[in-house]
């Protein structure tokens, strides 16, 4: 596109030719006031703040819809413009509420029916910083201001609309502007809301006032993005300034603690492109197919969608797109030169793999020590086959060690002088949580009583493990899960889960509880074992009965001993599931903090041993896979950096793709649907073995899944509209 010269307010300026004057104008670093043209919204000319003279054009055109011609000559800011701009903006506030422009209420606090000034509390008012004026008045404040006793108030009297969980829409507060209206037309393609009359009747809504859920609306926030006032204001934004507005935007991304980036991987399967998908999750984790299984998805927790209804299943689609490898993210794989550095990680579970993973990458040897005859962790010792099949989690290690990883099975490290006399230059410790607890009920010693997390180690390295026809798990995790429903495939013909508080209180995900009583295991909640003794049939377990009293530091509430409640319960074997914790050698000489896990900074994950690094569970105690994975991640970029390199791991493994802002409508009842039922093996094929019970997502499952997503995100791409520069303010005698 030409470039043409004209003069806007005596300045010689170059511009595109089809840009606007308003564009242009912009371009220069000059303001010219506006209250409905936006950056990303074709131009509307409906407002009139924008007019400007031109030489040799009559009248006052609308500078946001008039075309820059060579040699055009513009004033912005003279007498006539100022007078009808004021004009202009009086009749707007003749139906704005005044109290607006004088109380400094702001855009994204309180809204016109609570507003905390308008009843007397100023003091009370959880105001935005000064600056956070809304749009309209900083407007009204560079016109110079109004007396507002002058102007008259014409009220329209409109109920406020809280039918969005998401937003409120107070159209007391419009001025007419239409951004919202070509926010969701023009940019978004949906066409909710629109004018729904005209003249002084005017106002803007859903087709005959129903409500957003029924009108098409995606509740994508664009509307509420570009409206100039607090007419839309988000409900989380009303009362205090956001602190991360990104993170608040798009929770999803943000809850993930390596920041895999949900949002971005669901549109593209939604758009039909899993290999895309799957090389955004591995731009942050290398486990995609086995956090496909087993996450313990923090971000569905945070996901907004789920204000509607069910968030979306994150975890589902990123098992999709893992299960559907075609390579494409080796091919931007960051690889550098061999450094001659040496880095040895103690333990081979997700945290040490991750770490050696990226470490090897940065060009640094790594070798990895792994007590077991495997590498894993506790995703190859701690998780059942049935829900996270061997070869998954062989073929993610494989191409760790693809990179140049070594891993050394069979080798217990206890001290970790050695290593640094063989030339290893930092140590990463990542031992895990392989220690099983004790019940601390008298007679857990009895042969027939097992430590949860030994048992499922036993069972997963393959040894032979008898349990009898009747089983106990005690605990209310998901090892105590997985435990009993190892339990049954090893032939148990009742298992029972002994919980002392009830299913709101377990820490097991909802899911998995789900899964274990459909396969049969029983739950006896308000229980607690107190003694344990052989019996001549099998293993007697004295329980008390308990009940619930007040909340404990966890927030849940404490289970308390229902006195004289004593009862017994007989089994052939009994399962301590109630949790785990590291077993660092005493040689590591690190400091141990609560539960035996090794102190280390949270960021940097250095111990106060120089060269020394610890992660996962050995730190966090008993966590998640993609806590142990955002750990690895932390401190491969700190051991690069303490290396010499510049500590940089994070990768672009996806084609960079400019998002569409256009969404369209949803089809046909996506707006009420919910997540869509994982497929899975028959109850009883399942019960024959370690089958692996869920089959994955079909790709029409997948897509529509994926397209029930708010597209968060988009709002981020909203632009600033221009805002008028803070000081500078004109009257009408400029
Ligand atoms: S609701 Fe906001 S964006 Fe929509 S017309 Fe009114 S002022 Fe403009
Ligand atoms: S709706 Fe989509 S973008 Fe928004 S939080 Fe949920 S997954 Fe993330």
């Amino acid at each position: 596109m030409s470039a043409i010269t004209l003069s806007i307010d005596g300045q010689k300026v170059r511009a595109e030719r089809g840009l606007t004057v308003l564009e242009a104008a912009r371009q220069h670093g000059m303001y010219i006031p506006t209250l409905c043209a936006h950056p990303n919204l074709p131009p509307f000319g409906g407002c009139r703040m924008c007019i400007v003279e031109i030489e040799g054009l009559r009248g006052f055109p609308t500078s946001c819809t008039t075309p820059v011609s060579e040699g055009m000559t513009v004033w912005t800011n003279t007498k006539p413009v100022n007078e009808l701009r004021r004009g202009v903006l009086e009749l707007i506030l003749t139906e704005h509420p005044h109290e607006c422009l004088v109380c400094h209420r702001r855009k994204r606090c309180s809204p016109y029916d609570v507003c905390l000034r308008t009843v007397g509390v100023e003091e009370r008012c959880v105001m935005c910083p000064e600056n956070e004026q809304c749009e309209l008045q900083r407007v009204v404040d560079y016109m110079g201001g109004y007396e507002m006793a002058n102007i008259p108030f014409l009220s329209r009297n409109q109920p406020i609309h809280r039918d969005s969980p998401y937003f409120e829409r107070n159209y007391n507060l419009c001025i007419l502007c239409g951004r919202c209206v070509r926010a969701c037309g023009d940019l978004r393609g949906i066409h909710a809301i629109d004018f729904t009359f005209r003249g002084h009747k005017a106002l803007i809504g859903t087709a005959f006032n129903h409500p957003l859920k029924d009108s098409h609306c995606r509740f994508c926030y664009s509307c509420v993005e570009v409206c100039p006032t607090g007419a839309l204001v988000d409900y989380a934004e009303r009362w205090k300034p956001m602190e991360n507005r990104e993170a608040h935007i798009v929770p999803c991304r943000n809850a993930c603690p390596a920041r895999v980036d949900a949002a971005r991987y669901v549109r593209l399967i939604a758009d039909g492109k899993p290999a895309d998908a799957l090389a955004v999750v591995r731009e942050k984790a290398p486990f995609p197919g086995t956090l496909g299984r087993v996450c313990i998805h923090p971000c569905e927790q945070a996901c907004r969608r789920q204000a509607l209804n069910d968030p979306i299943a994150i975890k589902f689609l990123k098992r999709y797109a893992a299960d559907r490898d075609s390579g494409l993210w080796r091919q931007g794989q960051m690889k550098n030169q061999p450094t001659g550095k040496k880095v040895a990680v103690i333990g081979g579970g997700p945290a040490g793999l991750t770490a050696a993973f990226y470490l090897a990458k940065k060009g640094h040897s790594a070798t990895v020590f792994e007590a077991l005859p495997e590498a894993g962790g506790m995703m190859r010792v701690g998780i059942p086959e049935y829900r996270l099949p061997r070869n998954i989690l062989r073929g993610e290690i494989d191409d760790i060690r693809a990179v140049g990883v070594e891993i050394k099975a069979n080798v217990r490290v206890e001290s970790l002088d050695p290593l640094f006399k063989e030339g290893y230059q930092a140590v990463f410790v990542a031992v895990g949580a392989h220690q099983g607890m004790k019940m601390g009920v008298e007679g857990e010693n009895t042969p027939g009583v097992l430590e949860g997390v030994t048992f499922l180690r036993e069972v997963a390295l393959g040894k032979k493990v008898e349990v009898g026809n009747r089983v106990a798990v005690v605990g209310g995790g998901n090892a105590a899960i997985d435990a009993a429903r190892t339990a049954l495939r090893l032939g148990a013909k009742e298992v029972s889960l002994v919980y002392r508080r009830t299913r709101e209180e377990m820490p097991a995900s909802p899911e998995e509880v789900d899964e274990a009583l459909h396969e049969g295991v029983k739950i006896v909640f308000l229980a607690a074992p107190n003694k344990i003794s052989k019996g001549a049939k099998g293993l007697h377990m004295e329980c008390t009965q308990m009940k619930l009293g007040k909340p404990d530091a966890s927030g849940r509430r404490s289970p308390e001993p229902v006195p004289g409640s004593q009862y017994t319960l007989e089994f052939d074997t009994i399962i301590a599931g109630i949790g785990q914790r590291p077993d660092v050698p005493s040689g590591f000489g690190l400091k141990l903090g609560r539960g035996n896990t090794i102190a280390a900074n949270a960021e940097s994950m250095e111990t106060e041993h120089k060269g020394v690094y610890a992660g996962g569970d050995a730190v966090s105690g008993p966590a998640s896979v993609i806590q142990a994975i955002a750990h690895g991640r932390n401190a491969a970029s700190a051991i690069d950096k303490y290396l010499g390199g510049d500590g940089v791991i994070d990768e672009v493994l996806a084609p960079v793709e400019e998002p569409n802002p256009r969404l369209a409508r949803w089809e046909e009842g996506i707006v009420n649907a919910g997540v869509p039922k994982m497929p899975a093996i028959e109850l009883a094929q399942r019960l024959k073995g370690f089958t692996e019970v869920e089959l994955g997502y079909t790709d029409e499952q997948a897509r529509r899944e994926a397209d029930r997503c708010l597209r968060c995100h988009l709002r981020l791409e909203i632009a600033c509209p221009s805002l008028p520069p803070p000081v500078q303010k004109v009257t009408a005698d400029a």
